[in-house]
């Protein structure tokens, strides 16, 4: 198997120190392994991505000597794809529409009835179910609404899976926290994950959605990544198994914190890359500050 996998930032800020080991680490493993390294800009978020910064992350990764094979993608470009993705899925019956608001949501979960602890997910408190038709509507009528988030109905969603004998959910994780194969049962999925929104009413697709497809789009063999999405892969495997696309392998490799230990956001511009450029660090020392080896 080509070893291909990506960097792929969004460009609503400075590139920091966590987006460094991400994009050295992905890079360092392809060219180790004779592979490809392609670089995919994630600004589905319109409101808040921005052609600065996607000229500074430009400028930062050749300063660091990370070069991507092959054009850019941007997600942008590729709506169309998500568009016919979730129709796909929709005329399945695996979406439905929600007008839950987060407060409605947190409401729901403190009522009573629901049970004391509600958990929490990748994408925060797992939804109650407010919105989720009683009966999953087979083959809806009606076209996709775009005016609404649309949820994923796991439980509709693995059914289908056992039917098509897809239900295998097991990953290769590389990465040092949890390294090994990590199967997920179909219990985890509906209770620590439950129905995620795939198409938010704002952006016309989500994260999950996005990556799923654009990482089977660009062939990526081994996805390299920050700790922080290991709790978003399941989400990935259930969305791969279902729109029949490969599982690549993945590497979560350990976040990088500030000295107070808590991890690194885009507004800490403190630790922007372009600061330390600034202040006259060289790549070998950011390479030395996120446990990488110096180039030779
Ligand atoms: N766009 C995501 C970020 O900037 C990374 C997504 C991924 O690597 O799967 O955090």
């Amino acid at each position: 198997m080509t070893f291909r996998t990506r960097f792929a930032p969004s460009p609503t800020g400075p590139l920091h120190l966590g987006h460094a080991c991400s994009a050295l680490l992905a890079h360092d493993l392809a060219r180790a392994a004779g592979g490809d390294f392609l670089l995919r800009i994630e600004d589905i978020d319109q409101t808040r991505a921005r052609p600065e910064w996607e000229d500074l992350i430009c400028e930062d990764l050749a300063w660091l000597g990370v070069r991507w094979d092959g054009p850019v993608m941007r997600q942008s470009e590729r709506m169309a794809h998500y568009g016919a993705a979730l129709d796909a899925l929709w005329s399945r019956g695996l979406l439905y529409p929600c007008t839950c608001t987060r407060r409605d949501i947190a409401a729901a979960l403190s009522a009573p009835q629901e049970g004391a602890d509600p958990r929490g997910g990748p994408d925060g408190p797992v939804y109650p179910g407010t919105c989720r038709p009683e009966v999953s509507h087979r083959v809806p009528a009606s076209a996709r609404p775009t005016d609404r988030h649309l949820r994923l109905d796991m439980s509709a969603a693995l059914q289908v899976l056992k039917r098509a004998n897809a239900a295998d959910l097991t990953f290769t994780e590389t990465g040092p926290a949890h390294g090994g194969q990590i199967a997920l049962s179909h219990e985890a999925c509906l209770s620590g994950i439950g129905d995620v929104v795939l198409a938010r009413r704002d952006f016309g697709t989500s994260y999950h959605l996005s990556v799923v497809l654009d990482d089977a789009a660009q062939g990526i063999s081994h996805v390299v990544r920050g700790e922080d999405l290991f709790d978003a892969t399941p989400i990935h495997v259930v969305l791969q198994r279902l729109l029949t696309l490969p599982v690549p392998v993945y590497h979560h490799h350990r976040l990088i914190r500030d000295d107070s230990g808590k991890r690194l956001a885009k507004r800490d511009d403190a630790r922007a890359l372009r600061k330390f450029r600034e202040d006259g660090l060289t790549p070998d020392d950011i390479r030395a500050m996120v446990g990488l080896p110096k180039t030779t």
